[in-house]
């Protein structure tokens, strides 16, 4: 398993606005990065909306 992104193909930084993707920059790492692309970005809409749904809550 790649060490750089523990085998998720990626690594999620986090910022004030939200959570940024970057592929794994690890040249031995295995993972498909259009596949790891496709799910980051599932992956982040759905934070997107889980903190759309906060601000909302708590206007
Ligand atoms: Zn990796």
């Amino acid at each position: 398993m790649c060490k750089t992104c523990n085998g998720t193909g990626g690594i999620n930084i986090a910022h004030s606005w939200g959570v940024s993707f970057h592929p794994c920059p690890d040249t031995n790492c295995n993972r498909n990065k259009d596949d790891v692309l496709g799910e980051a970005i599932e992956i982040l809409e759905g934070k997107l909306r889980e903190m759309e749904e906060k601000r909302r809550l708590s206007a």
